[in-house]
C-alpha cells in the first residue's frame, strides 16, 4: 500500500472507519477496493476479476450488474424517489411487495413491517414481543432467548441477541431480558457417542430447563437462524428445530425465524423455516429480499401478535415506533423485481440442484489433513480447519490459519469468508456447475497452499 499513496486503497485508510476490521492492521494492510460486479464476479481497482463466493454478505442472489433491478430502482427513482409510511401514508411497491411476501411466507403471517437492516429489523422484533405481551396485560414475560453463536445483528438490542464474544465484549452487551442457550453444532458439542438425534432432544431439553428455571411466565420468545449463518454455517440435526419449537408452544413461546440468510432459496427451499419444518409467529428477512441492490429488511408477523398490538395502538392513539425508510419506495421496488427474477429463472431450484453439486464438492476435501468438518445445506456450506483432525482441536491462535487460507483464496481469485478457522461458502443462487468448479478448484489450491504453510510454521 506504501508504494501506491495516491490509490484508493491508501486513500481510505486515511477516512473510513471500517466495520468488522482490525483498525490497525487496516492502516498497514490498506484496503481491498472493489470497482465494479457482473453475474457472480466482481473486479477490484487493478481489474483483477474474483468469484464472489459469500455473494458479497451472503447476499446477492441474483448477481451483480443484474440490469431489471437497475431500472428497477430508475424507474422508481423517477415517479417517486422517496415517500414514508407513517400516519396512513403508503405506496404501491410496499404494497405489492407485503402482498407478495405474505403470500410466499413460511407459517401464517399477516402483516409486514419493512426497515433497512436486518438488525433493525431484529430490534423491531423484540420491541413488538415486549409490546404485545404489554398489550395482552403480561408485563412480566419479556425475556427472549437466542443461542450461543447465533447472529441477529448489531444494535444493541439485536447485538444482545448475537451470540458471539465480538460482539458483546467492550461493547458492554447483552442488555438484561436476553439470554443464551446451546449452540446446536453436533459435531463440535455432541458427546462421545451422542447421536445427532440424542444431541437434538439434550438441546431442546437443556431449553425446557432454562425456561423453567426463570419461570415460564417471563420468558417471551426464542429466536433462531434455521441454518446459522455468520456464527460459522452451522446446521442444526434434522429433529432440532422440531423438538424445540414443541418446547416453545408448550411454555407460550413465541418462535421468531430469523431468515436474513436462510430466506428465498439459501437453503435450496424458499425458506429455512421450510427445510426445518419451523411455523414461526414472526420472521425476519432481509439480504436477498433485494439481492442486497438496496437496504431492506422486513418483519413478518402472525394475526394473533398483530390483533393484540393493533388494540393497544388504538387505545393509546399510535404505534409509536418507525423509521424514515420504513418501506422506502425505491427498496420495495427493486425487492418486488429481485423477487420476480428469483421466481421466473427458479433460482431456488437452481439453489437446490447446484447446491447438491456444491456439497459434494465440498466433501472432497473431507480427507484432507487441515479439514474438520464439512457442513452445509443447498447453496450454503463450510469447511473447518482444525490442528488435529482426530481430537478436533482447534488451531491456537484462532482465526490465523483462516485467514492465511482466506488470503490464498483471494490470490487465487476467489472471495469468500473465514469466520475464525471456518471457511464459509455462500455463492450468487445463479451460479452454474463451470462457476461452481472453478470455486472449488481455487480453494482447493489455496486450501494445499494453507497446508505447506502450517507445515513449514512446525517445523521452524
Ligand atoms: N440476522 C442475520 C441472520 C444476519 O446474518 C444478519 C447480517 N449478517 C443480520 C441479522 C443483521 O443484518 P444487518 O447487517 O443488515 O443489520
Amino acid at each position: 500500500m506504501v508504494d501506491r499513496p495516491n490509490s484508493p486503497a491508501f486513500r481510505d485508510v486515511a477516512v473510513n472507519f471500517h466495520p468488522y476490521t482490525n483498525a490497525r492492521k487496516h492502516e498497514d494492510k490498506g484496503a481491498m477496493v472493489i470497482r465494479e460486479g457482473k453475474g457472480i464476479h466482481v473486479y477490484d481497482d487493478t481489474g483483477k476479476e474474483y468469484i464472489e463466493g459469500l455473494a458479497g454478505l451472503w447476499s446477492v442472489a441474483v448477481g451483480f450488474g443484474e440490469p431489471r433491478l437497475v431500472e428497477a430502482a430508475r424507474a422508481q427513482m423517477e415517479k417517486l424517489p422517496f415517500y414514508h409510511s407513517f400516519a396512513h401514508k403508503s405506496h404501491e411497491p410496499s404494497i405489492e411487495l407485503s402482498e407478495r411476501l405474505l403470500a410466499m411466507a413460511p407459517g401464517k403471517m399477516s402483516k409486514v413491517f419493512y426497515t433497512s437492516s436486518g438488525s433493525e429489523a431484529n430490534d423491531t422484533a423484540i420491541k413488538l414481543v415486549w409490546y404485545y405481551n404489554n398489550a395482552r396485560g403480561r408485563p412480566e414475560k419479556k425475556k427472549i432467548i437466542s443461542r450461543i453463536k447465533g447472529y441477529h445483528g448489531i444494535t444493541i438490542a439485536s447485538g444482545s441477541l448475537t451470540g458471539l464474544p465480538y460482539n458483546h465484549k467492550d461493547f458492554d452487551l447483552p442488555i438484561k431480558n436476553i439470554l443464551h442457550t446451546a449452540c446446536p453444532h453436533h459435531w463440535r458439542f455432541g458427546w462421545e457417542g451422542e447421536s445427532e438425534e440424542e444431541f437434538a432432544s439434550r438441546l431442546a431439553g437443556e431449553l425446557e430447563q432454562l425456561i423453567l428455571t426463570e419461570g415460564p411466565e417471563t420468558v417471551a420468545a426464542f429466536i433462531g437462524e434455521p441454518v446459522m449463518g455468520a456464527g460459522g454455517v452451522i446446521v442444526p440435526p434434522r429433529t432440532y428445530w422440531q423438538k424445540i419449537q414443541t418446547v416453545c408452544r408448550k411454555y407460550d413461546v413465541l418462535v421468531i425465524a430469523d431468515e436474513v440468510i436462510n430466506g428465498f432459496g439459501r437453503t435450496g427451499q424458499l425458506w429455512g423455516s421450510t427445510t426445518y419444518g419451523i411455523e414461526p409467529d414472526m420472521v425476519i428477512c432481509s439480504k436477498q429480499l433485494t439481492s442486497s441492490y438496496m437496504p431492506l429488511a422486513a418483519l413478518l408477523f402472525s394475526d394473533e401478535i398483530y390483533q393484540a398490538i393493533a388494540d393497544n395502538t388504538a387505545k393509546i392513539g399510535t404505534f409509536g415506533h418507525g423509521f424514515t425508510a420504513s418501506g422506502h419506495p425505491v427498496a420495495t421496488a427493486v425487492a418486488l423485481e429481485n423477487l420476480k427474477i428469483i421466481e421466473e429463472r427458479d433460482l431456488v431450484g437452481n439453489a437446490a440442484r447446484m447446491g447438491e453439486h456444491l456439497q459434494a464438492g465440498l466433501r472432497r476435501f473431507a480427507d484432507h489433513p487441515l479439514v474438520g468438518e464439512v457442513r452445509g445445506v443447498g447453496m450454503i456450506g463450510c469447511i473447518e480447519l482444525v490442528a488435529d483432525k482426530t481430537s478436533k482441536q482447534a488451531f491456537d491462535p484462532a482465526g490465523a490459519v483462516g485467514t492465511y487460507c482466506y488470503e490464498r483464496c483471494q490470490e487465487h481469485g476467489l472471495i469468500i469468508r473465514n469466520l475464525g478457522d471456518q471457511m464459509a461458502f455462500c455463492p450468487p443462487l445463479i451460479i452454474d456447475e463451470t462457476g461452481l468448479n472453478q470455486l472449488l478448484e481455487r480453494f482447493g489450491q489455496a486450501l494445499d497452499e494453507t497446508a505447506q504453510w502450517v507445515g513449514s510454521k512446525h517445523q521452524a
